[in-house]
């Protein structure tokens, strides 16, 4: 998520609903201690205030250069079709190089899918479990465990009192993941501290409920629940047997009509478009192509966006509008986005917000199968020219929903929290993933765990 005022920092690292629900003991946590051996020496526990004049960017509107990128990928053909594009991927159809196995419809008792498991291929680089299941319930691939004895992550993370992360980010996971509501993600490896082996893989599926706390800062409650879900694992394949140094992404723009946007009107609407034209130079500094761009309407009489989670809440009223759309990340551009299932709403301004990290894979419709971005205007003396960084915001989300959480947070509440990732370096503003997203770097390992994502087609294979 990208925040201005940035106090509501414990829904960073979600980026999706879960952590509207985590309070502070979320924002405490929410990026990572466990396998980041730097942080040990980070004990500051003090609110960070600095942090805040970050938000102010003044360099963004320098590499506007090659407007013809943009234009080159625009797919005009699809404008009309209002969302409701041709081809579904119910059936999730995957591209060369990528091979989907489908685990089937799960009806879990007592909170739990029992053990499932799959075989990952010797050329597999990576791999990536999606849960598609009920509204109002969370999930989370718990208790993963490969050959040769290895464990991504330990059972029940999400009710471990050890795991500083709570329900929703599990830092005592050598394979960070956080769990989602509706639908969840999880990419391994997301970081090159965890190897991917060929072989038998265990693991199960949490499904859960989650109940505010009696205040802001009281704790939630998680109960165990019944559910019914599907799942499904994706292995990307390349040929060269390592992660591709190239790959093609899909983008779907989606306009609700906040701020004037339509389908139609967007393809020449200057801001937008020189925010299409940052998000695709940044993606091709990590060997990404945006390709093509589709643009869609998406009326169903939501613009601004004011419940983020629980039954019939916008988010997943929105991203489930995504069904049957192209393969790519679904970004839904709205009004404003009100976090109004969370007492904390208000302390901040919520530019953006991804359905996961990472979101669902290889499939479109589902409740978190998008990323939101707000188009109005951030009000004066907010410190901010969203114009600017319209595509920052943009990029940096589908960052998240490819599988990155923040390079660095925010130490609000207790020990500031960096990411898994050994060649982000800390506090480094300008990383596209740093909390206040204020740069668009990407760096090398960042862009192999992007690769590594099966909406990512391997280039050439
Ligand atoms: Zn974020």
């Amino acid at each position: 998520m990208r925040l201005l005022g940035s106090l509501i920092l414990f829904c960073v690292i979600s980026c999706s609903s879960d952590g509207s629900r985590g309070r502070l003991n979320v924002s405490d946590v929410s990026s990572g201690t466990a396998l980041d051996a730097a942080d040990g020496a980070d004990s500051s526990t003090g609110v960070d205030g600095g942090d805040q004049t970050d938000v102010v960017d003044g360099s963004d509107g320098a590499d506007s250069g090659d407007a013809a990128t943009s234009l080159d990928s625009v797919d005009t053909a699809d404008a009309a079709d209002g969302g409701v594009a041709s081809d579904s991927l119910d059936g999730p159809s995957a591209p060369s190089g990528i091979v989907v196995e489908d685990l089937g419809t799960i009806q879990a008792t007592g909170g739990t899918s029992g053990t499932l498991s799959f075989t990952t291929p010797e050329n597999a680089v990576s791999f990536s479990i999606t849960v598609e299941g009920e509204d109002g319930v969370f999930y989370a691939v718990d208790n993963l465990r490969g050959p040769d004895g290895v464990v991504l992550a330990p059972g029940s993370w999400p009710t471990n009192i050890a795991n500083q992360g709570g329900h929703i980010v599990c830092l005592i996971c050598d394979n960070r993941l956080s769990s989602g509501e509706s639908a969840h993600g999880v990419l391994v490896p997301n970081s090159p501290n965890v190897s991917m082996l060929p072989g038998t893989w265990t693991f199960s599926v949490m499904s859960f409920t989650v109940s505010a706390g009696g205040s802001a800062f009281g704790a939630p409650t998680v109960e165990l629940t019944d559910s019914s879900y599907d799942v499904r694992v994706s292995f990307l394949e390349p040929e060269s047997d390592a992660i591709p140094s190239e790959g093609v992404l899909g983008l779907n723009l989606w306009f609700t009509g906040s701020n004037g946007l339509s389908a139609e009107s967007a393809q020449t609407d200057e801001r937008l478009q020189a925010a299409v034209l940052r998000f695709i130079e940044t993606y091709a500094s990590a060997g990404i192509t945006v390709s093509p761009v589709r643009y869609f309407d998406l009326d169903i009489g939501i613009d601004t966006v004011d419940s983020l989670s629980g039954a019939g809440n916008d988010f997943e009223a929105l991203a489930s509008a995504t069904a049957g759309a192209d393969a790519g990340v679904n970004l839904i551009f709205v009004e404003e986005i009100v976090d109004g299932s969370s007492p904390l709403s208000g302390f901040g301004l919520i530019l953006g917000i991804a359905g996961g990290i990472p979101g669902p894979t290889l499939g479109q419709g589902t409740g978190r199968s998008a990323v939101l971005i707000r188009t109005a205007d951030v009000p004066e003396g907010a410190g901010l020219e969203i114009p600017a960084n319209l595509g920052n915001t943009m990029a940096h989300e589908a960052g998240h929903y490819l599988g990155l959480f923040h390079s660095s947070e925010q130490a609000l509440f207790g020990p500031q929290l960096h990411d898994p990732i050994p060649d982000t370096a800390e506090n480094d503003n300008q990383n596209l993933m740093h909390f206040n997203n204020l740069g668009n770097i990407i760096s090398e390992q960042q862009g192999a765990v992007i690769r590594s994502n099966p909406w990512v087609a391997p280039e050439g294979e």
